[in-house]
């Protein structure tokens, strides 16, 4: 296992759409494993393949509190098959967009179909934080952040911040006081 690197806004390659995982290899186990390491050393409690830099579907989440025991969840080539009308607001924040934090309005519940690590599928129905997270992470695997959840004005703001930090090769400063690491989706 090795952590990576995290790869941050305005990396062109948070836009790019992650190829499906053909199959579960060696590689994929490596890389999950990799993924893992990677999130909980954030600390977040979700990431995308492509936050490492690697463009397939591939998701790691684990919404377990600080004072429970892990709880690792893998999601290979997740998917939605079914969004609630119902929608609700959660604040969330991503690793690839350190120290900032908006609400942004999703469905309440959603369907997702996807793989475990043997190859098995499954579909669940998720809300709340799960619902949240997933949705979060299975845009990063179609190049979609949650940024572009929110108004233009505060993305274009976000954008220039970060697109500035990057020219000056700087860490952007904290650009929300909230600093609580369970808001950091991934
Ligand atoms: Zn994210």
């Amino acid at each position: 296992m090795a952590k990576r690197d995290i790869i941050i806004l305005p990396d062109k390659r948070l836009r790019l759409k992650s190829d499906p995982v053909a199959k579960i290899d060696r590689s994929v186990r490596a890389l999950v494993d990799d993924m893992f390491e990677t999130m909980y050393e954030a600390p977040g409690i979700g990431l995308a393949a492509i936050q490492i830099g690697v463009p397939q579907r591939v998701v790691t989440m684990d919404l377990a509190k600080k004072d429970e025991p892990k709880a690792p969840q893998v999601f290979i080539n997740p998917e939605v098959t079914w969004k609630s009308d119902e929608k609700a607001v959660a604040e969330e924040g991503c690793l690839s967009i350190p120290d900032y934090y908006e609400e942004v309005e999703r469905p309440t519940a959603i369907k997702v179909k996807f793989l475990d690590l043997d190859g098995k599928p499954h579909e669940i129905e998720a809300n709340g934080l799960l619902a949240t997270c997933l949705q979060h992470e299975i845009d990063h695997i179609n190049g979609v952040l949650f940024i572009d959840h929110i108004s233009k004005l505060k993305r274009d703001m976000v954008l220039k911040k970060f697109k500035k930090a990057a020219k000056r090769g700087e860490p952007v400063k904290p650009l929300s006081e909230d600093k609580e690491p369970s808001h950091h989706i991934g």
